[in-house]
């Protein structure tokens, strides 16, 4: 079948996720520092790492135990600080470049869609993309889908077995995860904008000749 549709993870394909990573990581450090714990830049990087390297589903959960040394009492209070701090911030940086992808794929009629969209509307509507995207995604077939995420576990796996070609993209946190079988590994893998457009032309080229 060929394709008619690309759907998209909201972080980490549509939006860099920069801002609120580092946010995010700012926030675990000074929980622990509120703890006592003294981490710093390096630290939390390591502990990122490694709980990508791990596939921990909750990969801040993982840092915070990784960075309190497995103290259950200090994970439980550093995990609700750094929950007040970064919770109601809402940081969204839609990735250079890919607005000017979105509308030349969209003048072509090709369906655009995005996971979760009631959850992700308002920040697409900022970004002023919010008309690109359609819920139309969901009444086709998922031959008929290709579809766009960073996290290996949680985006490109469910997507595979639903049936949907997948590309990774690298980037952000989870830039360094690699799959661990079969079915987390993607049909393609890119790293920026460019990329991204040849290898969906690629993926596309090959099913209608
Ligand atoms: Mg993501």
């Amino acid at each position: 079948m060929s394709y008619r549709a690309i759907l998209f993870d909201v972080g980490g394909a549509l939006d860099l996720e920069f801002a609120w990573e580092s946010a995010v990581d700012g926030a675990i450090a000074a929980a622990c520092g509120l703890e006592g714990i003294r981490v710093d830049q390096t630290m939390v990087e390591e502990a990122s790492d490694a709980a990508v390297a791990a596939f921990a589903p909750d990969a801040y959960a993982h840092m915070i135990e990784t960075l309190c040394g497995g103290d259950p009492l200090s994970i439980a209070r550093v995990r609700g600080r750094m929950r007040a701090m970064v919770g109601n911030l809402d940081v969204f940086q839609l990735r250079p470049g890919i607005d000017g992808l979105l509308q030349r794929w969209r003048a072509r009629g090709l369906v655009l869609g995005v996971v979760d969209p009631a959850h992700h509307g308002p920040r697409l509507e900022r970004a002023g993309i919010a008309a690109l995207f359609t819920r139309e995604v969901d009444g086709l077939p998922a031959s008929a889908c290709l579809f766009v995420g960073d996290r290996l576990d949680a985006d490109i796996a469910p997507a595979r077995a639903k049936g949907m070609t997948t590309i990774q993209f690298r980037s952000g946190r989870w830039r360094r995860q690699r799959p661990r079988n079969a079915a987390e590994t993607p049909d393609a893998v890119v790293t920026d904008v460019p990329e991204l457009e040849a290898a969906i032309e690629a993926l596309i080229a090959n099913t209608s000749s």
